[in-house]
């Protein structure tokens, strides 16, 4: 594991040899950075490049279609060089915007595996979040579980919790279910998953566990960082609302659609259209795809590394073992649309 704070020490040499072996012609100049992503989980590795490179990095944090439209407004104007943000669906939103350039790095795309990034260079994961089953141990066997789809049966009528449809990251498992077994297929079981709700779609990931800490429901969907970050909270209360809760990883076995594998997601940045300062952006790109700075970034918020090899946090570790569905991110994106109407005429809230 990497330690969280000393990271000055422990990047640096790391990082400052891949990063001038590559790119020592541009070292100094500017960056500038949109992200959607909070200053906590970013800055420390961006102050850490700037060490390294000389390269300022200016960081403008804020909610990921505001930045967008902050994109779009500016157009040619823009400051901006790299726009940040998680989930495929919002990268894929930014590409068809307009507001993306296709940059085709090979440093990235040796390291990052295809499914992970965008086919046209448009934008690139640089961390992986898992969306699996999460369920309140004292009244759920994990034994009785199997598959999203099996979130149907009658056993769970009264036990689901969702979070509401609005969310991207359902529409991105959505989309993804579309994919594996196809719409009519992915509307019924969205069906039955609402008629066996505890109570309507509300709040975000992390009112889904403790909805099931205090007994609401006994099953939900949700990523698995909400629950890295619970468990290592400093507030006992949040520790124990965690004790109680624990991941099952969905559709592990099985021919086809069934053994697909648990559904996973991504962070992600691409290259502004309209950037000035390309190869200091693509500098950070690569600084951020280094191996120190993606076991930092992934630990920070209990992620996944893109890159493989890569160590992961000890909470991560106690989630288990899990074979990830390994669709093209990218149908993320593309499936969006057919996902919220499909949600909609399931009656998902
Ligand atoms: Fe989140």
């Amino acid at each position: 594991m990497i330690p969280l704070n000393p990271i000055n020490t422990f990047l640096l040499p790391v990082v400052a040899a891949i990063f001038f072996s590559a790119t020592t012609a541009q070292a100094g100049g500017i960056v500038n950075v949109y992200s959607a992503r909070k200053e906590a989980l970013i800055k420390p590795l961006l102050d850490d490049f700037t060490v390294a490179t000389g390269i300022q990095v200016n960081l403008i944090t804020g909610k990921a279609d505001a930045l967008l439209k902050r994109l779009q407004v500016e157009g040619s104007a823009t400051p901006a060089d790299l726009f940040i943000t998680v989930d495929a669906g919002r990268l894929h939103r930014a590409k068809e915007s307009g507001m993306l350039k296709p940059v085709s790095i090979p440093v990235l795309e040796q390291r990052i595996p295809e499914d992970l990034r965008d086919s046209e260079g448009y934008w690139y994961g640089l961390t992986l979040r898992a969306r699996p089953i999460i369920y309140a141990k004292e009244r759920v066997n994990p034994d009785e579980l199997s598959t999203y789809e099996a979130l149907v049966d009658a056993q769970w009528k009264g036990r689901l919790c969702l979070r509401s449809s609005q969310s991207v990251y359902n529409q991105s498992l959505v989309a993804a279910t579309i994919d594996a077994i196809g719409p009519e297929a992915s509307q019924q079981w969205m069906q039955g998953m609402v008629n066996n709700l505890a109570k309507a779609p509300s709040g975000g990931d992390t009112d889904q566990l403790k909805a099931l800490a205090a007994g609401v429901c006994d099953v939900t969907i949700a990523n698995t960082y909400y629950l890295g970050r619970l468990i290592n909270s400093s507030k006992p209360a949040d520790k124990a609302l965690a004790s109680k809760l624990s991941v099952f990883w969905p559709n592990q076995s099985g021919a086809g659609a069934v053994g697909r594998g648990a559904h996973f997601n991504v962070s992600g940045a691409g290259f502004t259209k309209y950037g000035k300062h390309p190869e200091q952006a693509q500098a950070l790109l690569e600084y951020l795809a280094s191996g120190p700075a993606q076991a930092w970034y992934a630990d920070i918020n209990n992620e996944y590394p893109v890159v493989q090899g890569v160590a992961i946090s000890p909470a991560l570790e106690g989630f288990g073992r899990y074979k990830m569905d390994s669709i093209a991110l990218e149908i993320l994106g593309q499936n969006n649309r057919q996902a919220v109407q499909l949600m909609d005429r399931a009656g998902w809230k």
